[in-house]
């Protein structure tokens, strides 16, 4: 069932959020539950800024020139990816943009890596006292189109921030949205992580032709690789044929 399955996003030791992840133990545990591969995507925010700042979200509105030099664990990530990178495990970054729409990744520590992934953890002024307003919109469809034109390979789970924020993610984004994804072909992730992707959005993309990506967003071992919400959300959707043929193929 899940030999040609990629869990292409696990977090690693690094992850300020991580509950007891190593990349060592995320591989065995990958391996055993029978996967093709695992990805590894720590969050490039988390890699140059500390706890404080980052979880503060300075970075939305300062970008990386908030970030202090001291803080950057970049390198610590790219040692682990010397150490464990191979076919069947393989790295990359979950990444954010800041307010302006400029990815929040140094050029050179883009470079050692084949591609990477987008992610939206913060709208400016959106929380749980405030409900979703149209400014709201217009800011995630333009962090869509940056990252889009980034050239991102996939966004990490689209709809999630405002179902973190307290609210029903807004239909009025399904279609501009998966629009976007589709332009600048990035994979719309289906993730369970603290999220319940709208199955319409789903439906959406799979009308217009976007491809997907199986993300557990592991901060904790027993999450690798369990796709069993993932196919079934798939399904509800309405599809019924091959994943490997809707499924993105961030070996390629
Ligand atoms: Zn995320
Ligand atoms: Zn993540």
């Amino acid at each position: 069932m899940k030999e040609h399955l990629i869990d292409n996003h696990v977090h690693t030791e690094l992850a300020y959020c991580s509950e007891n992840m190593t990349v060592e133990k995320a591989i065995a545990r990958a391996r055993a539950a029978g996967l093709a591969g695992l990805t590894f995507t720590e969050h490039a925010g988390q890699l140059y800024f500390d706890r404080k700042p980052y979880w503060g979200n300075v970075w939305l509105e300062q970008g990386l020139d908030g970030a202090e030099a001291a803080h950057n664990r970049m390198p610590a990530y790219l040692e682990l990816k010397r150490e464990y990178e191979s076919d069947f495990a393989r790295f990359s970054l979950e990444v954010e943009c800041d307010a302006r729409g400029n990815l929040l990744l140094k050029p050179e520590d883009r470079k050692p890596f084949d591609w990477v992934m987008g992610t939206i953890h913060a709208l400016s002024g959106l929380n749980k006292q405030t409900p979703p307003q149209q400014a709201h919109l217009d800011q995630f469809l333009f962090l869509v189109e940056s990252m889009g034109k980034a050239g991102v390979r996939v966004l990490a789970h689209p709809m999630r921030i405002f179902r973190r924020a307290g609210w029903e993610a807004p239909e009025a984004l399904f279609e501009p949205t998966a629009k976007l994804l589709r332009q600048h072909n990035v994979a719309a992730e289906i993730n369970f992580h603290t999220n319940e992707p709208p199955v319409e959005f789903v439906r959406c993309c799979l009308d217009l032709g976007v491809t997907f990506s199986l993300g557990s967003d592991s901060h904790n071992l027993a999450e690798v690789g369990d796709f069993a919400s993932h196919i079934a959300l798939l399904r509800e959707a309405g599809y019924d044929g091959e994943l490997a043929e809707i499924l993105v193929d961030t070996r390629a």
